[in-house]
Parts: structure tokens; C-alpha cells; sequence
């Protein structure tokens, strides 16, 4: 799954060096670390692929690991929503497991630092500590309960445990270095008190263990040897080595932290926190709205796991933060849609074609292949009848040589079907027009073999036979923001670039054959792009999302400018 002939990335080169230096091989163990706090977007696909990656090439066990010290922001729904998304990429974690499963530990932990003096209860306020913290040019000074004896610390952190305390009122800090270069040093916050109810463990707890307390740990307790997460962690490794330096048995495995760069899309957001706000103030119709960067989002729109994890591969793992544009991820879903999706004929802007010509009354049911990329495939047949539907824009009076479509005069090609010649057309008051009238050489049929159906003509149109057509709901989306990177703005709140257009609601005609496309199905409408069939499909409607455009229309138009 994933590719193992590709050069190895610089996560790959630590491991590798590791292993020459005599880890053993046996002993790699990863795990990919998601918070409850909302649904999983493009951004974790790069992790998830590079630690259950690692976890195939190596041969050795990932787990999932909900880092759920967070009370106030996590839920049950997004512990579902995130076991989906793994699995529906199509990894397997080796155990399931919660940072909340370690509380008890992590306190008992949190009471043998303090007899050695290295914790203490702060019992000012967080402005208080703020202030005192200093800058990153100047040291910090010491809080006046730093010196508090074991005993009474002891107390007060039982009595923190007990409940007996307000939120905000004590806190237990690391004694490490008021004056360290590194301001995460400066006596961090290992336990706040807050009451509120945890999605698994109830009221048990009132007091919720730190990031930086929990992390290295949770690490350790599972026996993780490579514990990979993002630069903004880089300051914190410090602080992960200097609490794991409490606790290790050097029997064990110690983990070892190392950081890989975020990867953010263009024109979205790729944030759980923004993400919810979309969701909050109704800008989506919810965290698998197709429109949202969520993996949820992009199933629902109709991307396939193989694509996003094609995806992740192309661009790898790097240093540096940097934005991938989203034609990047559009290009994968094309390239695997394009080998898998059975092409269809669907019209979205219909105009009426009548074929003067053919018989009253009269229908055909002609072959039509499945996917020429794929023998396999097979065919299907679509009805051919004297009035059918063309796109508008397919159609035009007169026109330059370069309009390879129907103009008054020439001819064309019905895909799959005759060779039609436009003769005259019918506008109404407005001068709008509204029908076309054609004749067809009967001889022209395709495949048939005939002269005449070899005969090239330089355009092929996709139609639908208008008595046989199903009509559909069909969402076109854009792009949800108009801005190539909404959320870097100083000056300005991501949610004024939302795009007012990113959806679009039109009524399309569909080939017969769609009667039976199940939720989750994925076809190419052909000249058009590809299209999956929407959860929101029931007997009565029949709902298309388009996922996306057989072109890149934005590198054209990007380019013309
Ligand atoms: P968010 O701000 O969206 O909540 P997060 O980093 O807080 O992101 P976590 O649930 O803590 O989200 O992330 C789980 C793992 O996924 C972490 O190891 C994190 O570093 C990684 N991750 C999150 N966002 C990205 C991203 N954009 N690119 C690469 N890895 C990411
Ligand atoms: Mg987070």
C-alpha cells in the first residue's frame, strides 16, 4: 500500500540509523495521536499515512491514541468519526487506546514528583504566572509558593484531586527552570482542576493532566519508539525528554520525539478548530459537507482512499511548513477516478434537439462501453429517441472553425449513437434558443461498421434521450474559499474569504441506467467530470455531488490572467 521503492524519507533515515546503531527492529513500535475535539481533515492523512506507513514497512505495530485530556472540547462522536476515517483509508491500528486510560498513572507519577520535589501547587492566578513567565530575552521569576514543602504539597494536590477546589484557583507545575532559554522550561503546568464531565471517564476525574505531561508518557507506558508529530512540537521536545527522564526505566524503550512539517492545503482551512467554526455558524451542512477539508468531507464529495493516500505519498514528508495547492489532491482523484469510474452520459444545462428525421415514436437501445480504460468494464445500453437533450453551450448558430460542437449547417457526433446535422433553430421572445432541429444519418450508427459510422466528423457530444432521461439533483461545488491561504491574514478573519458560491444547485438528465446508483457510487458523466452518488439520495431523488472536473479549470484560468 505504501510504495516501498521510493526514496526514503528523513523520518525514514533516523529510523534507519537507529536500527544500524543496534535498535532492535522488533522493538518499533508508532502511533498516530489524534484530539477528540472534531472530525479528522487532510492535513492527519499525511500522518496517519506516515505512521501506519512506517508501521507496514517496518513491520511493527501502530496504535491509535486519542489524546483526550481535554474535557471541555471532546466528545464520543469524534472518537467514532475518527475511528471511520482510519479505517476507511484503509489502515489498521494495532490497539485502540486513550491518554484517559493513563490518568491514574500519570497522577501517581505526578506524587512521586512531588515527594522529590520536582512539582509543586501554584496558587495564583494564570495572569499572575503569565506575568512572571518573562519573555524569551528575559528570565522569569520564581512563583512564591515554589518553595512549598512536600507535605503541603501533597495536601493541596489531593484536595485538588478531591474536588475541593474552584477551577483556576491552584495548579501543579514542574519545578524546572525559571531562567531557562526555552520558555516551555519555566516550571510548565503539569494538572489544571476543571469540572467537567469526561466522555469516558465521567466525573472521576476534576483534575486534567497537561499535553506536555501526558504525551511522553502515554508514549512510554505503550512502549512507542518513535513518536512523530509536528514542528510546533519542536520547542517541546525539551520538556517531553525532561518528564520522560522522571519516569523511564532504562530497561525499557525510551520514545524518542522527532517533528515533520504541517501540511496546509490552499483555499482551506486544515484546522479541527476553524473547521468546527464552519460547521457552528451553518457556512456547511456539517464536518462531511463535501465542501470541507475534513476526510469525511472529501469521501462524501466521492474522493477515494487510494487517491488521498496517493496524495500524501506525492508529497511526502518535509522540514519546512509549506501550501500544497489543492490541484494537487484534484489531480490524484482524477487519475484514480479516471481508471475506475464507469462513464455515463448526463445532461446539466439541457437543450432540446429534435431529429426531424427519425421515426415518431420509435426508440433504440444502443451499446454504449463502460470505461475504455478498462477492458473489463464492459457496456451497458443507453435509448436513443427522435428528441433528446444536448448542453446549451454544445450548441451555437454560427461560429469560428474552432467550435468542434454543433453550429447551424455542420455536423457532429451523438456519442455512441449517429452523426446529426443541425438545420434550423426556434428562439423565444427574448431570443433565447430554446430548440434545435437535426437530421441524422441513419446509416452513421457507431459500431456498427458501416462506412458511414466511421465517417470523422470533428466533434462528439454526450445527450440524453429527453422521454428516458432521470432527472437528478446535482451539487457542483467551488472552492469553499476565494483566498489561497484565508487563514494567514493578519488584519483579517478567515471566514470573511468563505467563497458566497461555493455550491451550486442545478437539476441534471440522466441515462436510464442510473436508476440503480447506490449511495457512494462513482461515474464519470462524460465531457463532464466525475460524479458520486450523495447520501442525501432517496427513492424519490436521486442526489449527484460532483467531486470533480475532468480538466483543471483554475490552472486555465490562472494562466489567461
Ligand atoms: P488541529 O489544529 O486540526 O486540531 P492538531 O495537530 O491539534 O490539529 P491532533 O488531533 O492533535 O490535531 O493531530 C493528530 C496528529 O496529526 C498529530 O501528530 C499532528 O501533528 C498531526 N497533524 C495535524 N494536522 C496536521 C497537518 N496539517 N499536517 C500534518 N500532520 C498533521
Ligand atoms: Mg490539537
Amino acid at each position: 500500500m505504501s510504495d516501498t521503492n521510493r526514496p526514503l524519507n528523513f523520518l525514514e533515515h533516523i529510523i534507519e540509523e537507529d536500527l544500524e546503531n543496534g535498535f532492535p527492529k522488533d522493538a518499533l513500535r508508532f502511533r498516530f495521536p489524534p484530539e477528540p475535539n472534531g472530525y479528522l481533515h487532510i492535513g492527519h492523512a499525511s500522518s496517519i499515512c506516515l505512521n501506519f506507513g512506517l508501521g507496514l514497512r517496518y513491520n511493527a505495530p501502530v496504535n491509535l491514541r486519542f489524546d483526550d485530556t481535554n474535557p471541555a472540547k471532546e466528545e464520543q462522536e469524534f472518537v467514532d468519526a475518527i475511528k471511520r476515517d482510519v479505517e476507511w483509508l484503509g489502515y489498521k491500528w494495532n490497539t485502540e487506546r486513550y491518554a484517559s486510560d493513563y490518568f491514574q498513572q500519570l497522577y501517581d507519577w505526578a506524587v512521586a514528583l512531588i515527594k522529590e520535589g520536582k512539582a509543586y501547587v501554584d496558587s495564583q492566578s494564570s495572569d499572575e504566572m503569565a506575568i512572571q513567565k518573562g519573555s524569551p530575552t528575559e528570565a522569569g521569576s520564581e512563583s512564591p509558593f515554589r518553595n512549598r514543602s512536600v507535605e503541603e504539597n501533597l495536601e493541596l494536590f489531593a484536595a485538588m484531586k478531591a474536588g475541593k477546589f474552584e477551577e483556576g484557583k491552584h495548579a501543579l507545575r514542574a519545578k524546572i527552570d525559571m531562567t531557562s532559554s526555552n520558555m516551555l522550561m519555566r516550571d510548565p503546568i503539569m494538572y489544571r482542576v476543571l469540572h467537567k464531565a469526561h466522555h469516558r471517564t465521567n466525573t472521576d476525574w476534576c483534575i486534567y493532566p497537561m499535553y506536555d505531561w501526558t504525551h511522553g508518557e502515554s508514549d512510554y507506558i505503550e512502549q512507542v519508539s518513535h513518536s512523530l508529530c509536528t514542528l510546533e512540537f519542536a520547542m517541546h521536545r525539551e520538556l517531553y525528554d525532561w518528564f520522560l527522564n522522571q519516569v523511564v526505566d532504562e530497561s525499557k524503550v525510551r520514545p524518542k520525539q522527532r517533528e515533520f512539517a504541517r501540511r496546509n492545503l490552499s483555499h482551506t482551512v486544515v484546522s479541527k478548530r476553524k473547521l468546527a467554526r464552519l460547521v457552528e455558524d451553518g457556512v456547511v451542512d456539517g464536518w462531511d459537507d463535501p465542501r470541507m477539508s475534513t476526510i469525511s468531507g472529501l469521501r462524501r464529495r466521492g474522493y477515494s482512499p487510494e487517491s488521498i493516500r496517493n496524495f500524501a505519498d506525492t508529497i511526502g514528508i518535509g522540514k519546512r511548513d509549506n501550501l500544497i495547492d489543492v490541484s494537487l489532491l484534484e489531480f490524484q482523484v482524477r487519475d484514480h477516478l479516471n481508471k475506475i469510474a464507469p462513464r455515463v452520459m448526463g445532461v446539466l444545462d439541457p437543450l432540446k434537439v429534435v431529429i426531424t428525421n427519425y421515426p415518431e415514436g420509435e426508440e433504440e437501445w444502443l451499446d454504449a462501453e463502460n470505461n475504455p480504460e478498462d477492458e473489463t468494464a464492459g457496456s451497458r445500453k443507453v435509448p436513443f429517441s427522435k428528441e433528446i437533450y444536448i448542453e446549451k453551450e454544445d450548441f451555437r448558430e454560427e461560429a469560428n472553425k474552432k467550435f468542434f460542437r454543433l453550429k447551424l449547417g455542420k455536423e457532429v457526433r451523438l456519442k455512441n449513437a449517429y452523426i446529426i446535422k443541425a438545420e434550423s433553430c426556434t428562439k423565444d421572445a427574448d431570443g433565447n434558443i430554446i430548440e434545435v432541429q437535426c437530421s441524422y444519418d441513419p446509416k452513421s450508427r457507431s459500431g456498427s461498421g458501416s462506412e458511414e459510422s466511421l465517417r470523422k466528423v470533428k466533434g462528439t457530444l454526450h445527450w440524453v434521450s429527453i422521454s428516458h432521461a432521470l432527472k437528478a439533483e446535482v451539487r457542483i461545488y467551488d472552492r469553499l474559499f476565494t483566498d489561497e491561504s484565508p487563514d494567514t491574514h493578519k488584519d483579517k478573519d478567515f471566514m470573511e474569504f468563505v467563497n458566497p458560491n461555493s455550491l451550486n444547485v442545478i437539476t441534471g438528465y440522466l441515462e436510464p441506467s442510473l436508476i440503480n446508483a447506490k449511495v457512494g457510487d462513482q461515474v464519470q458523466f462524460q465531457r463532464l467530470g466525475y460524479f458520486c452518488v450523495d447520501p442525501d439520495t432517496s427513492s424519490e431523488k436521486l442526489v449527484f455531488n460532483r467531486t470533480v472536473g475532468l480538466r483543471d479549470s483554475w490552472a486555465k484560468i490562472e494562466q489567461k490572467s
